[in-house]
């Protein structure tokens, strides 16, 4: 079998102009096709993994064949250059197309793929509501006011959940959008965040979850301080609580704060996550499909973070196609956690884009038994949005 051409969309969302999925479907000369999405959906970069992805299909996938996963996936590392220096570029782009060859070899071993991944190992998932502070509804609010916090909450409860995730810190008293917050937070400051996290607690009960996103906006200090509002609402995790750069912030912060701390969206394999798993300073790992590279990669950063008994949420945020290689990963291994149902995940534009839509029912979620990984783009709406084909290698 071999690759005959490949399709990358990079969409457009009329209703939701900073909102772009970047899907692959990957052709063959027996007809089986896959699908996979670059984990760049959100803010900048899209456009740019969707050209690495036109770079690699004209440098190396045509002609080649699709069952050769692992082998791909190292020539995509070290042939590309840039894969050896990693960043989310090109590992969005090789973990589009790596997603797609495995949704063509289970199509066509007529398996599911967290069967090709070892087996079922969850069935019935537990989800949370993720991104309260964008309000939990089809339509997309900044919330300020922590009423609103709490109705938020009580939305996601009314659907069946029992675990939500808030950052409660992006917005300030004024609806502004803060992009750092390392400087030391007063006690006004304080008191939002902290009247925030009490409305949803008030609004959940003592014996449902709540998770702290930070989105690594703070710096060691401030996440410090956060901790004690994390201590106090009795936290699931603490998410994101300082940036990547310095894997050492993560160690200080995870020394002081006695919440589980949650990281891993913006590391990209193996190597990106171990000093976090080396120096133990990461509960809950979070590697994203559609960024750490792929499921080829994806099952070795999960069975890698087991050694160190670190817990798995796959960080999704993305089209449905992101949602569905997130549930076939966390099926098949044991130690998965929970899984994130992100508040664009229930949005109508980002449902439209696939045939298939993967919701929770009542706070739990299954990967499908279908070959593959059970999902295609719905052609109606992706053709709509730029598309490129490749059918030649240069
Ligand atoms: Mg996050």
């Amino acid at each position: 079998m071999k690759i005959t051409h490949v399709e990358i969309f990079d969409i457009e969302c009329p209703q939701r102009p900073v909102w772009n999925p970047v899907f692959v479907r990957i052709h063959t000369d027996e007809g089986a096709t896959g699908v996979g999405e670059a984990g760049l959906a959100y803010d900048l970069g899209h456009s740019a993994a969707a050209h690495m992805i036109q770079e690699i299909a004209e440098n190396m996938l045509i002609g080649f064949d699709p069952f050769q996963t692992e082998n791909l996936w190292n020539r995509m590392l070290r042939e590309s250059f840039w894969g050896l220096g990693g960043g989310p570029v090109i590992y969005a782009a090789m973990s589009a197309i790596d997603t797609a060859l495995w949704d063509i070899k289970g199509k066509v071993l007529g398996v599911p793929v967290y069967q090709l991944l070892g087996g079922k190992v969850n069935d019935q998932l537990r989800a949370y509501a993720s991104q309260l502070q964008f309000d939990w509804d089809i339509e997309f609010s900044r919330l300020t006011n922590p009423d609103d916090y709490g109705k938020a909450a009580e939305k996601a409860m009314a659907e069946g959940y029992d675990c939500v995730k808030v950052d409660p810190i992006m917005y300030d008293a004024q609806g502004e959008t803060h992009f750092q917050r390392t400087k030391l937070f007063s006690n006004t400051d304080m008191r939002l965040f902290r009247e925030r996290m009490r409305a949803i607690r008030e609004a959940i009960g003592p014996d449902n979850d709540i998770i702290f996103e930070c989105h690594s906006l703070p710096g060691v200090s401030t996440a410090v301080q956060l901790g004690e509002i994390a201590e106090e609402f009795r936290c699931f995790y603490f998410e994101e609580p300082v940036n990547y750069l310095n894997s050492e912030l993560h160690k200080k912060v995870a020394d002081k704060v006695k919440v589980p701390i949650a990281a891993g969206e913006r590391l990209y394999n193996r190597h990106g996550v171990r000093p976090y798993l080396q120096d133990q300073s990461v509960d809950v790992l979070q590697p994203d499909i559609g960024l750490c590279g792929g499921f080829t990669e994806a099952k070795k950063v999960c069975d890698y973070a087991d050694m160190y008994d670190v817990q798995i949420q796959a960080h999704v945020c993305g089209g449905p196609v992101a949602t569905m290689a997130a549930l076939h990963l966390e099926t098949a291994i044991p130690n998965f956690l929970i899984h994130e149902h992100h508040t664009y995940a229930i949005k109508p534009w980002n449902r439209e884009l696939c045939l298939q839509d993967p919701q929770p029912n009542n706070g739990m979620i299954q990967a499908p038994d279908t070959p593959g990984l059970g999902i295609e783009l719905n052609d109606e709406i992706v053709m709509r949005s730029p598309r490129v084909v490749v059918n030649s290698l240069k």
